[in-house]
């Protein structure tokens, strides 16, 4: 799809009932599985297989590979559904539609074949992009892909691969042409279980329901049918659509701690009376309140304007402003939360310190606070480097 006009959704819907579907789901499949596979570390697999079956994959999709032919704000309210009961979980349905949209947006006949597949619950993707030397600096990938007759032969290393090694398919991003800097590279639809591909875990106190991998290019023979039109100008702009999705993701998630803090300063009593009644306790509850709602008008507004067709270059400050906004809200909001929990905020027995370690990986990925912050002074007109 060109991603300087795009058609608004195709479908209208109910709000109201798609998010009250989007939450009904998230109790029935998220709820009863998070904690095991926090506690496991193991992905629970059949997790997308039920997502896909409640149309929860490619939202954006077309209707011709099993999308819903819905728009950006849909997305958006399906992530932020399912991170109230757990973004771990969540964020593996995130990473199939933006590494499937790859697939779908810019791939042949075959191409979009997988991404039929991913979309049906039937193949899991991983987003490979990020190396141990190339973090926010994409640019600075070294992992190469050597044309070899009707193959390409791949080499490096990728790390923090969310779902690397449970997926069937790696949507890998390597340097075609080294020469051509930013130009030369292109992304490769690889199967995991391809010869020289090695994926270990990387153990992080974060998003530990669907783990992060390293994943090692050893002399990878991938066909040419497998190498997508898309390269780096491609996955900048998902990565802004993706920025909305990790917005709502963070949404959800405070919406959830305040919830939980409002009702514990509520119960919880201390010299006969809900430690809530204090103004320090409930001053602290009202600016979390302000956050999410801050965050929510953000959000929502950045997805509005996505889905109205605005041209990508046009909404980086939207785009941005929410996913800063919302990834320093959840910070101080989680931690909020956990200081209103006090002593047992810190143990198991309260969600507390989960919400709060969970929202720890909101300022680093898919660019960081500072990344952000240098687009939104670019679009303000500063001269910064
Ligand atoms: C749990 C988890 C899941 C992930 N999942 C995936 C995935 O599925 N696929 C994938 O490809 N990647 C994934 N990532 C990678 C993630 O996107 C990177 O970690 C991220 O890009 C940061 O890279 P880095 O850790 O190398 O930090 P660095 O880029 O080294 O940054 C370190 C610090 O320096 C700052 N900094 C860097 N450059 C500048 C600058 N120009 N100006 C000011 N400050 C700067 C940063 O803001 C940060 O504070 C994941 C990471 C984590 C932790």
């Amino acid at each position: 799809m060109n991603h300087t006009a795009r058609p608004v959704p195709v479908n209208s819907v109910d709000r109201v009932a798609f998010r009250e579907m989007c939450a009904q789901f998230a109790r029935r499949e998220i709820g009863p599985r998070w904690e095991q596979a926090d506690r496991t570390r193991v992905f629970p697999r059949e997790f997308l297989v039920a997502a896909a079956r409640a149309g929860l994959i490619g939202i954006t999709a077309d209707e011709s590979l099993g999308g819903a032919g819905l728009g950006c704000f849909e997305e958006a309210i399906a992530m932020e559904e399912m991170s109230r009961v757990n973004p771990n979980l969540a964020v593996a349905v995130l990473v199939q539609n933006v590494a499937g949209s790859i697939l779908y947006e810019h791939g042949d006949a075959g191409q979009r074949e997988i991404a039929r597949r991913v979309i049906a619950g039937e193949c899991v993707v991983a987003i490979t992009v990020t190396e141990p030397e190339a973090g926010n600096d994409v640019a600075g990938l070294k992992t190469t892909a050597v044309r070899e007759g009707d193959h390409w032969v791949l080499d490096g290393m990728k790390s923090f691969i969310t779902l690397g090694g449970d997926a069937d398919v790696l949507v890998t991003l390597a340097r075609t042409d080294p020469a051509a800097g930013r130009q030369g590279m292109a992304f490769f639809a690889v199967d995991r279980n391809s010869p020289g591909v090695l994926a270990t875990r990387i153990e992080t106190h974060v998003n530990r329901p669907a783990p992060t991998y390293r994943i090692h290019f050893d002399k990878v023979r991938v066909p040419e049918s497998r190498r997508l039109n898309a390269g780096f100008r491609e996955i900048m702009a998902g990565f802004n659509r993706e920025r909305v999705m990790v917005a709502a993701r963070w949404l959800g998630h405070m919406s959830h701690a305040l919830e939980w803090a409002r009702e514990y300063a509520t119960v919880r009593q201390q010299f006969g009376r809900p430690i809530g009644a204090n103004q320090s306790i409930a001053f602290q509850l009202a600016q979390a309140h302000v956050d999410v709602e801050a965050t929510r008008h953000l959000t929502y507004h950045a997805a509005q304007r996505w889905d109205s067709g605005v041209p990508v270059r046009d909404l980086i400050l939207d785009v941005s402003s929410a996913k800063l906004f919302a990834t320093q809200a959840v910070v101080r909001v989680t931690q909020t939360a956990l200081h209103v929990g006090g002593g047992w905020g810190l143990t198991e027995e309260l969600p507390a310190m989960r919400l709060a370690m969970d929202a720890l990986v909101a300022p680093v990925t898919v660019g960081s606070w500072e990344i952000q912050l240098r687009a939104i002074a670019r679009e303000l007109g500063l001269p910064c480097d």
